[in-house]
């Protein structure tokens, strides 16, 4: 049994500051919170001391595991959402195993201590389980607590189904849909024999870009699992298929979205698909930077929660440099605020560690007895709540991440110079191609014109 001794703790979002208090750990989880005072003389002589200011560890409940290298040069302005995904393919590929493990770096030292990461590629099936063992291994270099998603697509990715077009070429896909279920039952005997923080989710990587036998597919293999996908993140992807059934309508079709089931973006609900998702206890997660980012609207966030919907936050390796999951909390404020709709920091901060934690189907997110052990320390004098903590705390603050009872973080020299190294080689890698990528994405104009062309003829004209 391990002790902490807090000089500060927040329980909860919602709770107020408390003043010298010990944590009890054992196996990976809290066993006693209790006021310091009460510990006997030996096990307070024996307590980790935690100056400052210690509070739960932050989820990200939907990135790509992709490092800030990667995001920087992903930053396209002036092309719609459709466009841009079409672009990815131009940009500089990195070597995944590097890629993921500074990006899974990158988000512990970010505040986070756990993930829900998706993974989707063209590749067949020893690349996909190549990149499903690079994500492992790149979250347990870190540490973090994590579901890794399993996501599949089979139709329409790039154009709006029935309009596809000889100048906006298909992907080459690798794995036929026969194939998923073999490969769904690889990857569960992979991550389980990884650590006990890892687990494994499926999902379309948003309803419209799987067929009906795909969705079949996933719901027949799904058992146990959970299930995440994109959500109605642009307004042409609600009509994408041109049938009038929405992506929504299709997860219910195909009992896809139930208490285990999370959806991220949300941008384009109608009030009843809100209700839905409430109805059905599936979580949503909010992607503020992200959606500001690609211009794609913003979410009714506080809608979601007087609805009863639970949500998480999610940075959806869309920050450019340094991620920061204080900052893309408040970028949730802000968010909400501009709808004229807000949230407030309460709600805000525990979407960004109890929601999306729930999200992933996890229960840590709150320091309480029988949670797992996942906590952070600030560096603050920070003694108010929540307002306070996403006014004046930024991730320059973290000392120590406790993750699984395990201290996985500590601002020392030797693990943040390993990190630099990795991160410079990624950055060098981005920098080095950026002439042949400029070429590459200037060749796609004729491509993403179609695109435009095409997305807006499916929705009846420019809106
Ligand atoms: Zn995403």
């Amino acid at each position: 049994m391990e002790t902490y001794r807090c000089e500060r703790l927040l329980r909860r979002a919602d709770a107020r500051v408390e003043r010298d208090v010990a944590i009890a750990v054992e196996d990976g989880r809290i066993r006693e919170v209790l006021p310091a005072a009460e510990l006997t003389p030996e096990r307070a002589s024996g307590a980790v001391g935690l100056p400052g200011l210690t509070v739960p560890g932050l989820v990200d409940a939907h990135t790509h595991l992709r490092s800030a290298p990667a995001a920087g040069q992903s930053h396209l302005p002036g092309l719609s959402f459709e466009q841009w995904a079409y672009a990815l393919g131009a940009l500089t590929p990195l070597p995944p195993l590097a890629d993921a493990t500074a990006a899974a770096g990158e988000l512990l030292r970010a505040g986070v201590t756990s993930a829900q990461i998706v993974l989707h590629s063209w590749g067949g099936r020893e690349e996909r389980l190549a990149e499903l063992e690079a994500a492992a291994a790149a979250v347990e270099s870190a540490g973090l607590r994590a579901l890794i998603v399993l996501g599949f697509t089979d139709q329409a990715e790039y154009l709006p189904a029935g309009l596809d077009d000889t100048e906006v070429p298909l992907p080459h896909r690798g794995l036929p849909l026969a194939e998923w279920p073999a490969l769904i039952r690889e990857a569960r005997e992979l991550v389980g024999r990884a650590s006990r923080r890892i687990s494994l989710a499926i999902g379309p990587v948003a309803p419209q870009w799987c067929s009906d036998a795909a969705l079949g597919v996933l719901a027949g293999e799904r058992g146990e699992l959970r299930v995440h996908t994109h959500l109605h993140e642009s307004a042409p992807q609600r009509d994408w298929l041109g049938t009038g059934e929405t992506p929504l309508a299709r997860l219910v079709r195909f009992d896809l979205l139930g208490p285990f089931a999370s959806v991220a973006h949300g941008v384009h609900l109608t009030a009843e698909e809100i209700r839905t998702l409430a109805e059905r206890r599936a979580a949503a997660v909010h992607c503020p930077s992200s959606n500001a980012g690609l211009g794609v609207g913003t979410a009714a966030v506080a809608e979601w929660l007087r609805r009863g919907v639970e949500a998480g936050i999610g940075m959806d390796s869309q920050v450019p440099s340094e991620p920061d999951a204080f900052a893309e909390a408040r970028a949730a404020l802000r968010a909400a605020q501009e709808t004229g709709d807000a949230l407030t920091p309460a709600q805000a901060l525990r979407m960004a560690a109890l929601g999306g934690a729930r999200a992933m189907g996890s229960d840590s997110g709150e320091i309480v007895v029988g949670a797992p052990a996942d906590f952070i320390v600030l560096d603050t004098d920070c003694a108010g709540g929540a307002e306070e903590i996403l006014e004046t705390v930024d991730r320059s603050m973290l000392r120590r991440s406790v993750i699984d009872g395990e201290t996985r973080f500590l601002p020392s020299e030797d693990e943040q110079s390993e990190f630099a190294r990795l991160r410079s080689e990624l950055a060098g890698i981005v920098e080095r191609d950026a002439a042949a990528r400029d070429e590459r994405l200037a060749a796609l104009a004729g491509p993403l014109g179609c695109v435009r062309d095409r997305v807006l003829e499916q929705n009846g004209g420019p809106r």
